[in-house]
């Protein structure tokens, strides 16, 4: 009941602070039963949760108390879909030959790329892009997917090397002074109504500054929210371009697209 007011992108908070709390319940069994095994795992859990439960408040610039305690996530319907510009669609391929061209690039994973498994596809388009001279570097949001440090996981499977990978607080003001902004699959950690709209829900939220960046492209397969359940005004932007269909599927597409261009190149 007490979970059920809130909502959007504040459940890893809430999530974590219920971990903690097992931690506890088992710890005070532990008391009960005179088991000194219990007591001590209780107390590590229950006090990694709490350590685990304020780095992420932090992260996400809010306080436990406010998370708690406060309708997060009652986003008032009249309130949605507000926007002004117009989504605008292109093709995998095309974007494929604007990134090979590009000087730098910034990519911004999310839930999506696991959900597509197409972490190894976009490793793959990163080192086609880096042997043609781009700059390519991983923005990571701390909160970014569904659990605590997914992306990071996800990209060091992939075997991208740790070097190419930023967190949000290393790589922010970058995104001004970038090409282009690749958001694969994320849509909250790049909202920038984060910044600016008091009425959002995620306001005060840090965000990935990709809206910042010359071009940004997004590959997602539709018109689906995020976790949040909230509209993102970056697809709306006059220098963003959506790139739609499944994250592996436009990835491979990509691929192509900028072999095709070596190729090409060599004949
Ligand atoms: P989001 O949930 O905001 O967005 C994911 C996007 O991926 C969707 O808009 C969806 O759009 C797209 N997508 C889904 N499947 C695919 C696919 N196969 N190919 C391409 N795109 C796809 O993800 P973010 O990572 O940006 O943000 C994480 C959110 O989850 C935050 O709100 C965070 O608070 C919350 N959260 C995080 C936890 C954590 O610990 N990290 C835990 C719990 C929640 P479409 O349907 O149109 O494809």
């Amino acid at each position: 009941l007490m979970t059920l007011p809130i909502g959007g992108a504040d459940m890893p908070v809430v999530i974590s602070i219920y971990n903690a709390f097992t931690g506890l319940a088992v710890g005070l069994g532990g008391f009960v039963l005179q088991n000194p095994a219990l007591m001590i795992a209780g107390m590590v859990v229950g006090a990694a949760g709490l350590l685990l439960t304020l780095l992420m408040a932090k992260a996400m610039n809010r306080s436990v108390t406010n998370i708690l305690f406060t309708s997060f996530g009652a986003v008032p319907r009249h309130r949605q879909g507000r926007v002004k510009g117009s989504l605008k669609p292109i093709e995998a391929g095309d974007a494929g030959v604007y990134l090979r061209y590009a000087s730098s690039v910034i990519i911004v994973p999310g839930y999506g790329l696991a959900v597509a498994r197409g972490a190894q596809k976009l490793h793959e388009l990163v080192k086609l892009l880096r042997a043609a001279g781009v700059a390519v570097r991983f923005a990571v949001h701390p909160v970014a997917g569904r659990m605590p440090g997914q992306m990071d996981v996800l990209l060091a499977e992939a075997g991208v090397p740790y070097d190419l990978i930023a967190q949000l607080e290393d790589i922010n003001a970058d995104f001004a002074t970038t090409d282009v902004a690749l958001v694969v699959g994320a849509n909250d950690v790049v909202n920038p109504a984060a910044r600016s709209d008091r009425s959002s829900p995620i306001f005060g939220m840090p965000i990935l500054n990709a809206d910042q960046a010359r071009k940004v492209y997004v590959v997602k397969r539709g018109q689906g929210k995020g976790y949040a359940g909230i509209v993102n005004t970056l697809f709306y932007a006059d220098n963003c371009n959506m790139v739609y269909g499944d994250a592996e599927a436009v990835l491979v597409q990509m691929i192509e697209a900028v072999r095709g261009l070596g190729s090409a190149a060599a004949a």
